[in-house]
């Protein structure tokens, strides 16, 4: 009989589950249901495969994503999998032939879009013959309050009520309890096992930095860290979305645009050539991301603010899928918290989920100005306790935490020592008097003026505005003499974001004194702020040579002597997935390539030994390598 432990390394040609995968594995064998919470990355598809490829019948995977399903099917066929998809993009003919295949057992699994399978004709057809298991892969979709929300998915239920008897399993990235819940509720899961996985990616490198001339910012970034590096950049207007990718284009980069308001080919192509090609910057809306298992993304970049922790948390997680150092970048400043707000109410929603939203949207911006640990404060606000992370289990039934509303987040002892205050610890000022000459200045300006009109009245400077509403006579004028420009508009974006300012959505961002600010006034409050550093240098994870081909090289001890074998093996791989028009990585990933280099295998045995050469893939390019193995 076979085991989950022979198909992972005869299929898959892996030698170890990772985490809980096998329970998750047994559990479902066993035929029971299963929650499963899990980073991007973690290892969520083995979860179903197995169990699909052990159990009788066809295995069910619902996905949103059609245009992702052909690659999915690509990659698991070169595994020697059986796997086939029914969605819209297929002919009629397309769709007989997959049907047929079903009908005579010949498909393991089967991917399909929530809309098609609840259409009573899918019903019919698969009521007819033997399921292993139904996979609802990116189960958060059900959620209402999440922005990846899909209609068609809150008709899944309907599978444990005319298939009782099949395990089912969900599956996603998505970390809170409250969608948790939601998936719990909608799917009808209330007796299914959950697992829960710690959500840190410790590879992932977290930096936020004041805006001062993003554009200067991102560049810099990109030359002095990721010059040849695969990543992606979000913005959050598909205009700025075109003029970013038009703009790094001419700096010298290839980056490729990617929004909603493109046709679909347009997205499909550029989506297609960050897969398959290398080195490529996808500058792209929220539209951009879900699914996409491109493991070699070496940073996310925001150009603005993410809506919440959790677009924060799963677009940052694009990144490092393999394990290997990457960066998440992001360069906020007060006009992203104005615009934000704006947008928000200005929005349809009721007024409940408006006030989620805000909730959330503060939670975002108190993660942007904690003087402590990153990391430590996204995971808490997910449910996790420093405690928890050095384990694979997290106790995730607390609500999350509002990083938003305490001034501070109370400094765990230790940091994660890979996010940018830990690398390099922020400085906090007493900011208590400043702060008052500030709100004495917008008191005294009536509170109808945005935030470069009153660093000028503090500064005293002599503009326009400033005589024409005759600033000059306030009794603030020129009392802030003492700060420099960038420093005020660091103090009051802090201040917004902790709360002590409002932004008037209906005065052109007009700021305004709340009801925060009467202590701060009596002087019965002193107000730390954290001291902007000049621009922070490039931590030392990443100095110098930063994520580049040569550093990760350097990193996976790749020897000068070894350089040409090396590149020798990615040339094959490149040629190899050319011809069978599949990303490189849907080849070998760079782990299995590098375990090549340093193990040298000279016969076909001793190629299976490497970890990622499962069966089929030896028989397909086992010999091609051997062959440039020779050579060298
Ligand atoms: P996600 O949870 O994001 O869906 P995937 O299922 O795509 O993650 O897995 C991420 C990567 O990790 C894939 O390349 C996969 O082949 C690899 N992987 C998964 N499980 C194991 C394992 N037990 N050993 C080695 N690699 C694994
Ligand atoms: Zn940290």
């Amino acid at each position: 009989m076979t085991t989950p432990q022979h198909i992972l390394k005869h299929t898959f040609g892996y030698d170890h589950f990772r985490g809980q995968q096998e329970t998750i594995i047994q559990t479902l064998i066993n035929g029971q249901d299963a929650l499963v919470l899990m980073p991007t990355g973690g290892g969520k598809s083995l979860c179903y495969q197995i169990p699909a490829l052990l159990r009788a019948g066809t295995g069910i995977v619902i996905s949103p994503l059609i245009a992702l399903m052909q690659d999915q099917v690509d990659a698991l066929t070169q595994l020697g999998i059986r796997a086939s998809f029914l969605n819209s993009s297929l002919s009629r003919e397309q769709v007989y032939a997959t049907e047929r295949a079903l009908f005579s057992g010949g498909i393991d699994l089967l991917y399909i879009a929530p809309e098609r399978l609840t259409q009573e004709r899918t019903l019919q057809l698969l009521k007819q013959i033997p399921i292993s298991l139904f996979a609802i892969d990116e189960a958060h979709c059900v959620s209402q309050w999440g922005h990846d929300f899909r209609a068609d998915y809150l008709q899944l239920s309907l599978l444990h009520e005319h298939f009782p008897q099949i395990p089912r399993v969900a599956l996603t990235a998505t970390a809170d309890s409250r969608t948790r819940n939601e998936i719990i509720q909608r799917l009808q899961l209330q007796s299914a096992q959950q697992f829960t996985s710690s959500f840190d990616r410790p590879n992932i490198q977290y930096r936020i930095t004041p805006k001062t001339s993003p554009r200067k910012q991102l560049l810099h970034f990109l030359r002095t860290e990721h010059p040849s590096d695969s990543g992606i950049v979000y913005c959050l207007s598909r205009s700025k979305v075109d003029d970013t990718a038009a703009w790094l284009s001419s700096e010298g980069f290839t980056a490729l645009p990617y929004h909603a308001g493109q046709t679909q080919e347009m997205r499909a192509l550029h989506q297609k050539r960050f897969l398959v090609e290398e080195n490529i910057i996808i500058v792209a809306t929220i539209a951009f991301g879900m699914g996409i298992n491109k493991p070699d993304v070496r940073f996310v970049a925001h150009l603005d603010l993410p809506k919440s922790l959790e677009a924060y948390y799963q677009e940052t997680g694009r990144a490092g899928r393999d394990g290997k150092p990457a960066t998440a970048w992001l360069a906020y400043g007060l006009q992203d918290v104005i615009k934000l707000r704006q947008m928000l109410e200005g929005s349809q929603g009721s007024e409940q989920h408006k006030r989620v939203e805000r909730h959330k949207l503060d939670a975002m911006l108190g993660l942007c100005e904690i003087t402590s640990c990153r990391r430590h404060a996204l995971l808490h606000y997910f449910g996790e306790t420093p405690a928890d992370l050095d384990g694979t289990t997290a106790s995730s039934d607390q609500t999350p935490t509002s990083i938003g509303k305490a001034p501070l987040i109370a400094a765990h002892a230790q940091g994660c020592g890979n996010c940018d205050n830990c690398l390099n610890p922020v400085r906090t000022f007493d900011a208590t008097i400043p702060t008052q000459k500030l709100l004495s200045c917008i008191y005294r300006t009536g509170q109808r003026f945005g935030s470069q009109h009153l660093v000028d009245v503090l500064r005293g400077e002599s503009t326009e505005k400033i005589s024409q509403f005759r600033h000059e006579q306030l009794s603030t004028y020129g009392i802030g003499k003492e700060l420099d420009k960038t420093q005020w508009l660091s103090i009051l974006r802090q201040l917004t974001a902790r709360g002590y300012l409002n932004v008037d959505m209906e005065g052109f961002g007009a700021l305004q004194l709340t009801e925060r600010c009467r202590p701060v006034l009596r002087s019965e409050e002193r107000i730390l702020l954290r001291e902007e550093i000049p621009q922070p240098k490039a931590s030392s994870r990443h100095k110098q040579t930063g994520n580049s081909l040569a550093k990760r090289v350097a990193e996976a001890n790749i020897a000068e002597a070894d350089l040409p074998l090396w590149e020798a093996l990615r040339g094959c791989r490149r040629k190899l997935a050319e011809q069978q028009k599949v990303p490189p990585y849907v080849i070998f990933h760079d782990s299995t390539l590098l375990n090549m280099l340093e193990q040298r295998p000279r016969t076909l045995t001793e190629m299976r030994e490497l970890s990622g050469v499962g069966v089929t893939k030896l028989e397909r390019y086992g010999d091609a390598f051997l062959e440039v193995l020779r050579e060298y």
